[in-house]
């Protein structure tokens, strides 16, 4: 079944409520909670991870040993962690758990696909308190479990811990890629066109919106969040997806890019990244930037520039690479992709042409940079 964005808008309106009993933020009356020590550590993890299936030859061992074991192949192996905290990566406020568990397994295989890897496994590790019943963790596994299903992904190992105020989630991803098949971020050369997958801006906006909402619920729990004219928005920031499909893509297409990175942080700092580390500058293309009309009418709405937002909005885990000029008439042509721009000689900088044709340099900011403003 396709769900349509009613049925998600309304989803997220329960969903929004649910977790704000979950807070605390309401009186929570009839949950049923399953207290963690009841289980013990052994007993926790044990719960946690006898549903996961194995899918690859190369997990020897998995859970359940002093480590895992994997076969070692011809290939490169590529590695890659995240940690994510509370409070400073996610509020559980309006972060649904399966939704954060879900999200904490995507930024990982994100690098990956960003290396023009295949991800295979990965490592689990929470620290929780005892404010969080079992039924709370099994929604953050529920989430890993449904990453690891529809990514083909096996879960190996983590650790288990308590920690005395807030949840803490470290992921680590393990991926394969054959040594010719690695893109890495210092292999851009001038003239080669910059690309990127999918669209820009609409996580950040998602953010917005729902923090909103959570302001308007405090002053007034009755008040039923509206979320229909948002439902892009939210998804992008509540359930990203990596972009797995952009390898294989570009494979069909004949073309192996001439570096790579996913963007987590804002176009703008990641074609940093690339620049500084490939020795050279860029010129990008305002009126080029892919962006959602929910981005664009959302971005009016909260009275914000939605260049600014494409460029310093992270959390859209899309990929941003560079290809050579020659690939022009095929990457053009493919609806996954939009060029935004160009490199250009490391002395001519980094800048942005605007839609009235004017110059600007480019600024080394992510997300943290509209917080502040
Ligand atoms: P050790 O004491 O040797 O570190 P643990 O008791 O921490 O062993 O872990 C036992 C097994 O369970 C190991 O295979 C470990 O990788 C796995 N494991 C522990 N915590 C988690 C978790 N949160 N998610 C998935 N696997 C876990
Ligand atoms: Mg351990």
């Amino acid at each position: 079944m396709r769900y349509t964005t009613k049925h998600i808008a309304f989803f997220y309106a329960l969903k929004l409520i649910e977790l704000l009993y979950l807070c605390g933020m309401l009186e929570d009356k009839n949950q049923d909670r399953t207290s963690l020590s009841e289980l013990g550590e052994f007993g926790l993890i044990n719960h946690l991870t006898k549903h996961f299936k194995i899918a690859h030859t190369s997990t020897v061992k998995a859970v359940g040993d002093d480590a895992a074991v994997l076969d070692a192949s011809e290939k490169q192996t590529l590695i890659t962690t995240d940690l994510l905290v509370e409070g400073v990566h996610f509020d559980l406020s309006y972060m649904p758990l399966k939704h954060l568990g879900y999200k904490a397994v995507m930024v990982n295989l994100s690098d990956v696909y960003a290396m023009n890897g295949t991800a295979e496994q990965i490592t689990v590790s929470i620290a929780v308190s005892n404010r969080f019943p079992l039924e709370a963790i099994e929604e953050l596994y529920a989430g890993i479990q449904l990453a690891c299903q529809t990514y083909n992904i096996d879960l190996i190992g983590g650790d288990t811990t308590s920690s005395t105020t807030g949840m803490l989630i470290s992921v680590t991803a393990i991926g394969k890629a054959d040594k010719e098949d690695v893109v890495y971020r210092n292999g851009a050369k001038e003239t080669d066109l910059i690309v990127v997958s999918g669209d820009l801006g609409a996580a950040y906006l998602g953010l917005q919106v729902l923090e909103r909402e959570k302001q308007v619920f405090k002053v007034d729990p009755n008040n039923q969040p509206d979320l229909d004219n948002y439902t892009y928005l939210i998804e992008r920031q509540l359930k990203p997806e990596a972009r797995k499909d952009v390898s294989g893509l570009l494979k069909e297409l004949d073309i192996k890019p001439t570096s790579m990175i996913d963007i987590s942080d804002g176009l703008s700092s990641e074609i940093m990244h690339i620049c500084s580390q490939s020795k050279v500058g860029c010129k990008l293309y305002e009126e080029k930037f892919p962006l959602d009309p929910q981005v664009i009418s959302t971005a009016e709405e909260f009275n914000m520039d939605s260049t600014m937002i494409a460029l310093s909005g992270g959390e859209d885990y899309e990929l941003l690479f560079t290809v050579p000029i020659a690939d022009f008439e095929s990457i053009k042509t493919n609806p996954n992709f939009s060029i935004i721009g160009h490199i250009t000689a490391e002395n001519q900088g980094l800048n942005l042409v605007t839609r009235a044709n004017q110059e600007i340099e480019l600024k080394a900011q992510g997300w943290n940079a509209l917080k502040e403003s």
